[in-house]
C-alpha cells in the first residue's frame, strides 16, 4: 500500500494548518520536550509567525535512561492543546504505547511514532486504527525495506495518512549523534507515494549542523522538516545540544524558501 507502483499519485497528509506532500514545504518545529505551558505557548506563537505549520513537543518521552525526565504526560498534552489554541499550529507529539493512543489522539493532530518504536507492531496497528495522521520515524538501525513495511502496518489498518521521517541511523561514525543519510529522501520518494520529512536535529545531534542539513534535505526533495527549537537551548530539559534558537530558525526559514523555489 505504500508503493508507488500501486498508487502513482502522491499522498498529501493534512492535519489542520500542516500539509505534507503538497506544493509547499511543511515545517514542524518546537522543543524536544514540553516543559511548561508558558514555554510552549510563547514558542508556538513565535514559530507560527516565522512560518512553521506544525508544533512539536514531547509529552511522553522515550529517554535512554529511566532516571531522565520522562515528560509531563497528559498535562503536557493539555499544554500542547493550549499552544494550538494560541497559535493555530497543528500539534505533532509522540505516542509510546498502544494504550496511550486514545488519550494522545484526543489532544494531538499528528501521532508521532518514535525511532525506538518503529517496529512496535501493536503500536503501529493502534495508530492505524485511530485513523489519525501519523508520522513514522525511521528506526535507527532499520533498513529502507523495514521502514516501508512498518508504514504498511499503519496503512493496512485503513489509515492512509502516513508520513515517513528520516531521523538518522547508527553508523561507525561518531562525530555526529547519528548519521543522516539524505539519499533515503529520493529513494523513498521513488519507491513510495508517502510524504517524506527529514529531522536534521536528531539526525546530527549538533545545533550548528541543523540549518545546513535542513537545506540539504529540501534540495534532496524532502516534503518537510522537523526541527527542534527552544528559546534557551542550553537550558532545555532534553536534546539542548541539537536545538536551535528562534533567531536561527528564522534564518533557516528564509533560506529554506529560497531553496524550495529552486528545487
Ligand atoms: C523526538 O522527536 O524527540 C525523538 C525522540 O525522536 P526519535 O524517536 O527520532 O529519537
Ligand atoms: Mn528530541
Amino acid at each position: 500500500r505504500a508503493s508507488r507502483e500501486l498508487k502513482p499519485e502522491r499522498t498529501v497528509v493534512k492535519a489542520g494548518r500542516l500539509e505534507m506532500g503538497g506544493v509547499a514545504i511543511g515545517v514542524i518545529a518546537g522543543p524536544c520536550s514540553v516543559e511548561s505551558e508558558s514555554q510552549i505557548v510563547g514558542l508556538a506563537i513565535k514559530l507560527a509567525k516565522l512560518g512553521a505549520t506544525g508544533l512539536r513537543g514531547g509529552a511522553f518521552k522515550p529517554r535512554t535512561s529511566p532516571y531522565s525526565f520522562q515528560g509531563h504526560k497528559e498535562d503536557g498534552l493539555k499544554m500542547l492543546a493550549a499552544a494550538r489554541d494560541a497559535s493555530g499550529l497543528a500539534i505533532v507529539t509522540e505516542v509510546m504505547a498502544p494504550d496511550q493512543v486514545p488519550m494522545v489522539a484526543e489532544y494531538a493532530d499528528v501521532l508521532q511514532i518514535g525511532a525506538r518504536n518503529m517496529q512496535n507492531y501493536n503500536l503501529l496497528q493502534a495508530v492505524g486504527d485511530s485513523g489519525k495522521p501519523a508520522m513514522l520515524k525511521r528506526g535507527m538501525s532499520a533498513t529502507m525495506d523495514e521502514f516501508l513495511l512498518a508504514a504498511e502496518y499503519i496503512l493496512d489498518r485503513g489509515n492512509p495518512h502516513v508520513m515517513l521521517c528520516e531521523r538518522g541511523i547508527r553508523t561507525f561514525e561518531d562525530h555526529t549523534r547519528f548519521t543522516l543519510p539524505l539519499a533515503s529522501v529520493p529513494f523513498l520518494k521513488e519507491k513510495s507515494h508517502l510524504p517524506v520529512v527529514v529531522d536534521p536535529s536528531h539526525g546530527t545531534g549538533k545545533a550548528r549542523l541543523v540549518p545546513p542539513m535542513a537545506l540539504a534535505a529540501i534540495a534532496a526533495g524532502a516534503d518537510g522538516l522537523m526541527v527542534e527549537v527552544h528559546d534557551d537551548p542550553e537550558r532545555a530539559v532534553s536534546d539542548g545540544s541539537q536545538t536551535i534558537t528562534p533567531a536561527l530558525f528564522a534564518d533557516l526559514m528564509a533560506n529554506a524558501r529560497r531553496i524550495a523555489q529552486a528545487v
